[in-house]
């Protein structure tokens, strides 16, 4: 269990790069997954992939707030409905931007050991979730953002 450090876009560009499909569902695995949930926690993030921390594998962790959701070789298999809410990014620290997703998603996906799984994400968990995924085909989410929202959010902070 360890903190990575995550990676700020525009100052690495492995973030605009593909990750490849998991195939060992080994130790290696487990401990990447460990420390990507320990860096998300420690950030105070709702979800975190494997690039951000430097590792072009296919995985994603993600929580907002009902528990530790993992996800290795993750396919939305269904979407539906749309709806327009800002986002913010670990690897773009400072910013919030508003970005339209589904409302509904269904993931196909493998656990740490492999095994398939199939998770329905509504509202903030599909937002999440397309979120995470857009990060594994080098996609940022201010690749998509309809407003910059960023100084509505300072202003909320004073
Ligand atoms: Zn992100």
């Amino acid at each position: 269990m360890a903190i990575r450090k995550i990676l700020i876009f525009g100052e690495d560009d492995i973030l605009r790069k593909h990750s490849r499909p998991v195939e060992k569902f080994d130790k290696r695995l487990g401990m990447l997954l460990d420390d990507m949930a320990d860096t998300m926690y420690h950030a105070d993030g709702a979800g975190l992939a494997a690039v951000q921390v430097g590792v072009l594998k296919r995985c994603v962790v993600i929580d907002v707030g009902d528990g530790l959701i993992e996800l290795v070789n993750p396919v939305i298999v269904e979407s539906s409905g749309a709806a327009v809410n800002p986002e913010g990014c670990l690897s773009i620290p400072g910013r919030r931007c508003t970005v339209e997703r589904p409302t509904h998603v269904v993931v196909r996906a493998q656990d740490r050991k492999g095994r398939a799984i199939e998770l329905t994400g509504d509202e903030f968990l599909a937002m999440a979730v397309c979120h995470e995924l857009d990060h594994l085909d080098g996609i940022v989410y201010t690749d998509k953002m309809i407003e910059d929202v960023t100084d509505q959010f300072d202003q909320e902070k004073k």
